[in-house]
């Protein structure tokens, strides 16, 4: 499960070139920690997998949100596909360019839209009928017109986890494929709106390339019956959704990605748009955690650690497996762990029956954990969230302080 910037060297775990349990040291646990260096390679490997269609490649913000990993992907060059106005507030903060940020989702307020067209975005992905009257209307009144793509429901099964599956007529998202083409000719009669692209995003972790080329197959089929009425599109975003390997997941080479995309766009004149979130951050940061206490059971032993599903919400939300590894190798019987967290819930787990040598006051790293994670961290139990630092070569930064207790109570009143 070692990657080109974690490796072990002497039984301890780096991290570029920093020892983890100086992290842990420095900043305490539970902390989240990125590197550099793996956001990158990920960021470059679409680049270069795709540098003959030359796309925009849009990273998804609600992955990881955090300033310095979006600063890291402006530097390079990437746009932005983000879900609210905070979003693009952060999208500014940490630099990126806004003329190159899409807007998705499905529920979009009015001053959302509207600080959206001020910032100048690239496009609106319109969501439903009723939206589009909405983006119509706010663009309107400001004078402006707002340019926008359906997000087209092609009805295609990504074969992932049913929380993360979003192309299946059963789900909240996008609009059905049979209403495409009445819609597209009720926008292209608006005052207030241009029609640009067509955009699908069909789930999330999809490990084969099969159902992206359903799904693009489907989404082409559209453009050229668009193209027959007289409505010409610009642009074709096929969303995220490309898987990172967990554990023993097979991924489809993005080379072969990239040409099954150029097979099926042929010599249609279209920009191509893409959304990856996950594959861009989540193989390239873990969570550092401290085993509190060890705990043997009847049926099962208990390592009870300091990082709880307030921290890492995804093993009991959609059963996710994330490699536990120690930070410190040491001698010692190998036995089989459920790895808990302090929360009071019993759906508090993030790792289960995993062989581990194991003392008190060890740390362990969860793998994997750079994609929803941190984003999906709450306070419940009255837990601050944690830290996040950024790795460098040999350099570790701070890159988001642990949240005090004096920060979870700043908003909050006492009636008397
Ligand atoms: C979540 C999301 C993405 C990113 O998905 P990943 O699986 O993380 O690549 C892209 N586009 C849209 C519209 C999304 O909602």
């Amino acid at each position: 499960m070692l990657t080109p910037q974690l490796t072990r060297r002497d039984g301890a775990l780096f991290y570029e070139n920093v020892a983890l349990e100086s992290v842990a040291d420095r900043f305490g646990s539970p902390c989240y920690v990125y590197s550099r260096a793996a956001i990158e390679a990920n960021f470059l490997a679409y680049v270069e997998g795709f540098a003959a269609l030359n796309p925009l490649i849009c990273y998804a913000v609600k992955a990881n949100s955090n300033l310095s990993v979006l600063s890291i992907l402006a530097e390079h060059g990437a746009g932005f596909d983000i879900v609210s106005m905070g979003e693009l507030k952060r999208v500014i903060a940490a630099g990126g360019d806004p003329a190159k940020v899409i807007f998705s989702g499905v529920a979009k307020r009015a001053e959302e839209i509207e600080f959206a067209l001020r910032q100048r975005i690239y496009c609106f992905n319109i969501e439903s009928e009723s939206e589009l009257h909405r983006v119509n209307a706010v663009a309107s009144e400001m004078g402006e017109r707002a340019r926008i793509t359906f997000r087209i429901n092609p009805d295609v099964d990504p074969k992932t986890h049913p929380y993360i599956s979003t192309g299946l007529k059963s789900n909240k998202f996008g609009v059905a494929h049979g209403e495409a083409l009445r819609l597209y000719r009720l926008a292209a009669s608006m005052p207030g709106i241009e029609v640009h692209g067509i955009e699908c995003h069909i789930g999330s972790q999809i490990t084969e390339l099969s159902p992206f080329v359903d799904a693009l197959r489907r989404l082409l089929s559209l453009v050229d019956q668009l193209a027959d009425r007289g409505i010409a599109i610009a642009h074709l975003d096929i969303g995220g959704g490309r898987g990172i390997v967990y554990d023993d997941e097979k991924l489809a080479p993005m080379s072969l990605f990239a040409e099954a995309v150029a097979r099926e766009l042929g010599d249609r004149n279209l920009k191509l748009l893409l959304e990856p979130g996950r594959s861009i951050v989540g193989d390239a940061g873990l969570l550092l955690t401290r085993v509190e206490f060890l705990k043997p059971g009847e049926t099962k032993n208990f390592a009870i650690v300091d990082a709880g599903m307030n921290d890492l919400l995804r093993p009991t939300l959609y059963d996710a497996f994330h490699p536990v590894l120690s930070v410190q190798d040491h001698p010692g019987n190998a036995l089989t762990y459920d790895v808990v967290g302090p929360v009071c819930e019993s759906g508090d787990w993030l790792a289960k029956d995993r062989k581990l040598v194991l003392n008190e006051g060890d740390t362990l790293a969860v793998l994997c954990a750079g994609a929803y994670g941190m984003v999906m961290a709450s306070n419940y139990n009255t837990r601050g969230r944690a830290a996040e630092v950024l790795i460098e070569d040999d350099e570790m930064h701070l890159v988001r302080e642990r949240e005090t207790f004096d920060d979870l109570i700043a908003h909050e009143r006492i009636v008397k």
